[in-house]
């Protein structure tokens, strides 16, 4: 069990990559606290797996862009668990996928928030409670939108706030490294999930192409790569942005 007794915050949590690893961490023995707005998908999710695996999962619905949701859902694992050991700070959205020329002012602004100064709220609320601890580690979920070879058109503001992850978890990562708190980022490549496409096929099609493995990724195969940072497995690993993107960042054609 990679994750036994460790209490795991993960945002996002009602649908794609973060309810498959809501199921892989509890699965692996962790008590998991789920966030994100819809609240029927999260007691689905809880109640599923509460019956199936050997860790606990408790819900709170939220909008990840209020500061208060980040510290409810701290204070809720410290409550309920005793504590927090780690947060898979996932929740995101893709918003209007249209031109800089012209996007909206409220598309570019709905983007940073989820996105971007969620991340920051998160991280702030979530910190000082690792510190109780003595360590944790915290993985957000970039893409590969902003960091591989090329870029995507449409996906611009998309593109800056991912991209601007990353260098928010360089920063976080240098200053709590000392505090034995780790902090990575994830960059998958294009995942089959409401988000990524799912039911569409022109785009799946599309996305399929452009990774060198000519497929999308299964949910599941993301979470993998955030059990592993999360997990003591990966206790060297700090500040590093874990690629898994089927080979777009290495492709040539
Ligand atoms: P998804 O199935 O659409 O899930 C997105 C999750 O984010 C949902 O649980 C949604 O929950 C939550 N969310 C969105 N806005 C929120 C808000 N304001 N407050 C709270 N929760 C919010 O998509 P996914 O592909 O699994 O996306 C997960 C992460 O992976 C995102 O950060 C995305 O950018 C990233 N990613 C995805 C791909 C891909 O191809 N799928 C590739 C690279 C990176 P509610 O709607 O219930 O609030």
């Amino acid at each position: 069990m990679e994750l036994e007794h460790k209490n795991i915050i993960i945002t996002g949590a009602s649908s794609g990559i973060g309810a498959a690893a809501a199921r892989l961490f509890a699965q692996e023995g962790a008590n998991v606290v789920l966030g994100a707005r819809r609240e029927n998908e999260l007691t689905k999710l809880a109640q599923a797996i509460n019956e199936e695996s050997g860790g606990r999962a408790i819900t709170l619905s939220g909008d990840v862009t209020d500061p208060g949701f980040a510290s409810a859902l701290v204070a809720m694992a410290e409550q309920e668990f005793g504590g927090l050991d780690g947060a898979f700070n996932n929740a995101g959205i893709v918003g209007d996928m249209t031109p800089i020329a012209t996007m909206t002012i409220e598309n570019w602004n709905s983007v940073v928030a989820v996105n971007l100064t969620a991340s920051f709220y998160a991280a702030q609320a979530q910190i000082p409670s690792l510190m109780k601890r003595g360590g944790g580690s915290i993985v957000f979920t970039s893409s590969f939108v902003g960091s591989s070879n090329g870029g995507l058109p449409g996906m611009s503001a998309y593109a800056a706030t991912k991209a601007g992850m990353n260098g928010l978890v360089q920063s976080l990562a240098s200053e709590h490294a000392h505090e034995g708190i780790r902090v990575n980022t994830l960059l998958p490549g294009g995942t089959v999930t409401p988000s990524g496409g799912e039911g569409n096929s022109e785009v799946m099609t599309f996305v399929s192409g452009l990774h060198p493995i000519k497929r999308m990724a299964g949910p599941k195969e993301i979470a993998q790569a955030a059990l592993f940072m999360l997990s003591d497995r990966a206790s060297f690993m700090t500040g590093s942005r874990m690629v898994v993107d089927g080979g777009m960042s290495v492709r040539l054609l």
